[in-house]
């Protein structure tokens, strides 16, 4: 088939890939019969399980309501539910809607230049984590570190500031960079993950370093974006990471679970006294942007059935069980493989194989998941990082079963790669 997939080397003899005809909660099924544990929630949006009835009912019913209306002439109920609730939730007044990560991320890196620029400020600056990953659209991909990823479009891409990862090692160079922000004024915004930087390799930092980045931002003036497009709906253990936080961003990006993983649709939501920037007659202070399929409200209505299935009690018991179970095995496992050693945060349980190859290329990537496949579970190692990531679907057992895969594959592996 002719189809070009993404991230994926194409080449004379790849190996070809299963064809998903049916998904029910934790589980895909392809055409020939066989059957994956899902443990990376499709590209990490799945919430609730996959074909999750409850979600499914509210998109065909509003499809055949109202399927699509210009969102720049009309509003609609499902947007406006949608917003109601999650303003609510976090507090931020105003949200923009777009299609996914990459352009939530772009509306707010936009929304923040042109917050100053519509006052009359001059700052240009953007700062980002050392290792961020915030999508791959121009302007997201000039915040992420540069890599393989970026290097054919490194010429094209805007110059970042970038702090260190906030590790422990890391804790006295990042004092001293967040020091040197005092009295800048240049700065327009800090863009950073929660708690947790994905695509780095499920890189895990406390929450107090974020308040203290946060707090020298502000302090500069500058603005606060945090992307929670990996982060938001439960993957850190509360619905935002940020709940874990003392700073409140100004903009907050969501996409990925945002729909319960059924549909692509971006949200950018900003505080009101971002929007006051914006608020006027005026041509030159209005955002010029927008997609074709903005405010969709079929995604729309996916959004809301996924924060009222957010609204039981039973949604909260599940993820606090499931975060336990992993927080569990992670102690189990380094308590016996002191060369792999494992890190939890909520949902979220990250191996570090042994590797002399670091970083995304490394061959456990390929290696692991071909064999988790052929045993029936889908894992997509971060090169040498392995993780498993379960829908609120998932049982301990599966959990367990994942993790002892890895067990063996590690067990599998010559004697000289396994520490
Ligand atoms: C995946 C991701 C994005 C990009 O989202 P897309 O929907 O893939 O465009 C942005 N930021 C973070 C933190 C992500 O994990």
């Amino acid at each position: 088939m002719p189809i070009w997939r993404p991230y994926t080397p194409h080449y004379a003899g790849a190996p070809p890939v299963p064809k998903i005809v049916r998904a029910q909660g934790s589980y895909l099924y392809a055409e020939d019969g066989r059957a994956f544990w899902d443990g990376v929630c499709a590209w990490w949006v799945t919430i609730h399980g996959h074909s999750h009835p409850f979600i499914a009912e509210a998109i065909a019913k509003q499809a055949k309501t109202l399927d699509q209306v210009l969102f720049a002439d009309f509003t609609h109920p499902a947007a406006e539910i949608l917003t109601e609730k999650l303003t609510r939730l976090t507090g931020l007044t105003w949200a923009f809607f777009s299609d996914d990560g990459s352009t939530a991320v772009e509306v707010a890196l936009k929304v923040a230049i042109q917050y100053f620029y519509n006052r009359g400020e001059k700052r240009h600056r953007i700062l980002a984590l050392e290792g961020a990953y915030h999508g791959d659209t121009f302007g997201a991909m000039s915040v992420s570190a540069r890599s393989t990823f970026t290097a054919p479009y490194k010429d094209y891409l805007f110059e970042v500031e970038w702090l260190p990862f906030p590790s422990p090692e890391n804790e006295a160079a990042l004092r001293s960079v967040l020091e040197s922000l005092r009295g800048r004024r240049d700065i327009a915004a800090f863009i950073g993950e929660p708690l947790l930087q994905g695509t780095a390799g499920m890189r895990m930092y406390a929450a107090h370093f974020w308040d203290d980045i946060a707090r020298a931002v502000r302090a500069a003036g500058a603005l606060i974006i945090a992307d929670e497009v990996f982060t938001g709906f439960g993957r850190t253990g509360t619905l935002f990471a940020i709940q874990q936080c003392e700073e409140k961003p100004d903009i907050l990006c969501l996409a990925k679970g945002l729909t319960g993983g059924f549909l692509p649709m971006g949200l950018t939501l900003v505080r009101e006294e971002v929007f006051s920037a914006f608020f006027s007659p005026e041509r030159e202070k209005v955002l010029y942007h927008g997609h074709s399929y903005t405010g969709n409200p079929i995604a729309s209505a996916a959004a809301v059935a996924n924060l009222t299935l957010w609204e039981h009690p039973q949604t909260q018991e599940q993820l606090q069980m499931l975060v336990r179970y992993q927080r569990q095995l992670a102690e189990q496992w380094n308590a016996i493989h002191p060369t792999a050693p494992a890190r939890q945060l909520g949902l979220v349980l990250a191996i570090d194989l042994p590797s002399t190859e670091k970083g995304y290329f490394a061959a456990h990537r390929t290696r692991l998941k071909a064999y988790a496949l052929e045993r029936g579970v889908f894992l997509r190692p971060l090169g040498s990082v392995a993780y498993i990531l379960p829908a609120l679907s998932s049982q301990p057992s599966e959990l367990e079963r994942a993790v002892s895969l890895i067990d063996k594959y590690l067990q599998a592996l010559p004697e000289e790669e396994r520490s």
